[in-house]
């Protein structure tokens, strides 16, 4: 039995098609990366899983239970960190983590509790009150709070959108922890680095669609291990070196050549010698995720039609983490073919 089961699901808000159909399922103990731009549709579809959204077709099953049949079982197989804080200001930390053992009806769950506040560094803010709390803090209880009841499927929606090094590094510990002793965990963040280190498995999200899902691995292999950047002062690039060619970022004047081991660079840079290019810079670089991720954006980008999530706000909300490197424009010539992850040359 699979731990999430997504199948054909569809959302629509008013004139908004915000999920057109999305399936893909998680195995138990995976863990799963859900990346997309804003408003890509991931917390639509993680506000389904958790029964807190209603789709409008498909099906979605948590453990083999399905979220609107069998919504009590389904929610108590999950554990959802919300991307926003939410929070009761009457409790401490402590109260606030027993009321939310009393919703799975444990009452004797102080040892966990325990567990979870040393795990998390929130032992010495247990008797404080939530909203003494820094930002940071509200969220290691939200992180705590999903929880409480040792779901099996761990669901955590940017759950270090604005926190500092030392949570992140507290936070994945734990978490790595728990995927090490079987929990299923599935990951929405921005950070792409984060998710190249710790996810197994990657789908991506655009326009309400899925148009990437690979292990971390096949994606990162697929584009290129290696690109060669050079930019030219002066010549074109040789017709012979065309096929290595891939998709530039937007308004880079670099050229960007796929590698397939440094013993290429000296016949790249003879042909280019021969065909009268000058370099005015030269730079060799290993692909990450968010290459892969603007990459991927870029070629499956289209400009959204009216009433699809994105329109009217830049569809790029994920690029380089210095902004300098940005999805590629979603008005390129479209590939629609979802998960087509054929070599970019
Ligand atoms: P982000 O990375 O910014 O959190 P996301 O991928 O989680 O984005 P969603 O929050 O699922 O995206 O939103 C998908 C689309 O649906 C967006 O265009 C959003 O504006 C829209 N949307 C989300 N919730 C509602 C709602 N309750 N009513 C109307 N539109 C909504």
């Amino acid at each position: 039995m699979k731990a999430i089961e997504i199948q054909d699901v569809r959302k629509r808000y008013r004139n908004l098609q915000a999920l057109k159909g999305v399936s893909f399922s998680v195995e138990r103990g995976e863990f799963f990366g859900l990346l997309g731009p804003n408003g890509a549709g991931k917390t639509t579809l993680i506000s389904i899983l958790a029964g807190l959204n209603r789709a409008d077709s498909g099906q979605v099953r948590v453990h083999g239970h399905d979220v609107v049949g069998d919504y009590r079982l389904a929610r108590r197989m999950l554990g959802v960190v919300p991307q926003e804080l939410v929070f009761d200001p009457f409790f401490t930390v402590r109260e606030t983590l027993r009321l939310q053992s009393g919703y799975f009806g444990l009452t004797r769950n102080d040892d966990w509790i325990d567990e979870i506040m040393a795990n998390l560094d929130l032992t010495d803010k247990a008797d404080a009150n939530m909203r003494q709390l820094s930002g940071g803090m509200k969220r290691r209880v939200l992180v705590a709070q999903a929880l409480v009841h040792r779901p099996p499927v761990i669901v955590l929606d940017e759950p270090t959108a604005g926190v500092d090094v030392e949570l992140r590094q507290t936070l994945w510990k734990f978490i790595s922890r728990l995927n090490r002793e079987g929990h299923t965990i599935i990951l929405t963040t921005h950070y792409l680095e984060e998710a190249e280190a710790l996810c197994d498995r990657i789908a991506m999200l655009k326009f309400g669609e899925v148009v990437a899902l690979d292990r971390t691995s096949s994606l990162l292999s697929q584009f290129a291990g290696l690109q060669l950047v050079l930019t030219l002062s002066a010549g074109r690039l040789p017709a012979s070196l065309e096929p290595l060619r891939m998709p530039s970022n937007p308004g880079e004047r670099a050229i960007r050549l796929r590698l397939s081991g440094y013993q290429v660079v000296e016949p790249i840079l003879a042909a280019c010698r021969e065909a009268g290019c000058e370099i005015e810079d030269m730079e060799i670089n290993k692909a990450d995720l968010e290459d892969v991720f603007v990459q991927i954006m870029g070629r499956e980008g289209r400009k959204p039609a009216s009433g699809d999530p994105g329109a009217g706000e830049g569809a790029d909300g994920q690029g380089k983490g210095d902004g300098g490197k940005r999805a590629t424009d979603p008005a390129e010539p479209v590939n629609t073919t979802p998960s087509s992850l054929e070599s970019p040359v």
